[in-house]
């Protein structure tokens, strides 16, 4: 019987998951379709390429195989996809793999009721870093000088990136050295802290497999009483082997984890500088937004948006019809979201005018977690700006101010 803090070697014992290392989550997952724990998965798959990440809502465990594998450049968030599509959750039990910003989106739509974590399997994956699929396709055609489209397989080994062609070619570069050049991982994944996800119940990764099972094994952590279950049971149900970990593999695992939180946090140093202090912040963030097209991708995608009725939309705080919106429209996103902000870097990747929201907001986050000790997507804590109060301004103007400013504000008769 496994219990919560366990760790584990694990691959699969069927023959036809290739798994990106030992094939656990994917085993895992047939198990919990299989067994009936959950009525679907939700989980990624190769769409047209390798650059494109596709969500997929799996029922049938004969169809997981396609979606074993890791994807690089698989940035989106599948949280917000449960809340827009699957009702929260609130009707149905899912398993869904999580990266960090997975699992921390998670948490912070839970908290607002968006989804029913009840009913939620969170199949963790340990993470270093996601590869934005367009600067993928322009670094590998300049960089590596390569087609990105005769690009059949892309894995992240020993600090490179490395490609595969159709034709056998095979390069990798390091990462390091890509950054140094604007390319490599996305700027949220370079300033990201949350390496091993154990928010959720089970997590899964490839640090700390040495050894003949180098390669050939999925090292688990498990992180709740739940994902100990599930993990008794796909073992007991035969779907998978385990052995205990090397002592040494341990060490390293650890190490790893702990070089690239001091990476994520000397990043954010870098960042946060780069983008000034104080009014030239200010500044900065009002000359950089002032491209800003109202698209509102940016509040579509955002895990912590949830609101039925947004204020960037109310007539009053912004004008309609105005483009590039009044900064007000950038202070109301900041003002419902930095506190909570999981730095998952949907709102840049989505943005048009290539605006670096995330970093906007993540800078702001960090910030208001030195002052209020919150910190976004690990437990359950409301962050303390939930419990202000947002005044109903039309109604307090309706009840209180003369028609004249009623009319002018809201450019109709009280
Ligand atoms: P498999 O059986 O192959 O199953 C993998 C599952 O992950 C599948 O269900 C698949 O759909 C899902 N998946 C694939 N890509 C994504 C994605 N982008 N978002 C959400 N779900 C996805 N492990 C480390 O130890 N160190 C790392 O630095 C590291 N970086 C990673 C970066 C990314 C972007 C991803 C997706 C994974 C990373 N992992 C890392 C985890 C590792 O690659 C394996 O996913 C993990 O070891 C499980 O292996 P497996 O053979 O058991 O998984
Ligand atoms: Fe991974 Fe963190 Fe980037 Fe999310 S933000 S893809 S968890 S590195
Ligand atoms: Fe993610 Fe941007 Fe929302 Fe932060 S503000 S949670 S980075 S989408
Ligand atoms: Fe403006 Fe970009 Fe957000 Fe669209 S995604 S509303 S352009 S900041």
């Amino acid at each position: 019987m496994s219990a919560k803090g366990d760790m584990f070697y694990a691959w699969t014992n069927v023959s036809d998951i290739k798994g990106e290392c030992g094939g656990a989550v994917t085993s895992i997952l047939k198990y919990l379709l299989e067994s009936k724990t959950v009525d679907a998965v939700l989980t990624v798959q190769k769409g047209a390429d390798v650059f494109d990440a596709e969500p997929v809502v799996i029922t049938d465990p004969a169809d997981l195989v396609k979606s074993a594998g890791s994807l690089h450049c698989g940035t989106l968030l599948l949280p917000k996809l449960i809340k827009k599509y699957l009702n929260g959750a609130k009707d149905m039990k899912l398993a869904v793999t999580c990266k960090g910003c997975d699992a921390k989106a998670m948490y912070e739509l839970a908290k607002r009721q968006q989804i029913n974590l009840d009913n939620i399997v969170m199949i963790g994956l340990n993470c270093g870093g996601s590869v934005s699929p367009v600067l993928a396709r322009k670094m590998i055609t300049e960089k590596y000088g390569i087609d990105p489209n005769d690009v059949v397989k892309e894995e992240i080994d020993k600090g490179q990136f490395i490609v595969m062609t159709k034709d056998g070619q095979h390069k990798g570069i390091k990462i390091d050295e890509l950054e140094e050049e604007g390319l490599g991982r996305r700027k949220n994944c370079q300033r990201c802290e949350t390496k091993i996800p154990r928010q959720t119940d089970i997590v899964c990764g490839n640090w700390g497999v040495i050894g003949e099972k180098a390669g050939k094994a999925t090292f688990v952590e498990i992180c709740s009483d739940k994902g100990a279950m599930i993990f008794d049971g796909a073992v007991k149900a035969g779907v998978l082997a385990t052995s205990a970990p090397e002592e040494k593999g341990l060490e390293i695992r650890d190490k790893i984890e702990n070089v690239m939180i001091k990476m994520g946090k000397k990043n954010q140093e870098t960042q946060f500088a780069e983008i000034g202090e104080g009014t030239d912040r200010l500044k900065y963030i009002m000359a950089e937004t002032g491209r800003c097209i109202k698209c509102y991708g940016c509040i579509e995608n955002c895990p912590i948006c949830y609101c039925v009725e947004c204020s960037t939309k109310k007539p009053h705080l912004v004008r309609p019809g105005q483009v590039p919106p009044d900064f007000m429209f950038q202070m109301i996103r900041f003002a419902h979201i930095a506190d909570s902000c999981v730095n998952c870097g949907q709102c840049t990747d989505i943005c048009p005018q290539n605006i670096p929201n995330s970093l906007f907001m993540h800078a702001q986050q960090v910030e208001l977690e030195k002052m209020f000790g919150h910190k976004p997507g690990m437990d359950m804590e409301l962050p303390v700006l939930a419990f202000a109060e947002e005044i109903d301004e039309r109604a307090r103007l309706n009840a209180t101010g003369s028609d004249m400013i009623y009319e002018n504000v809201f450019g109709e008769e009280k």
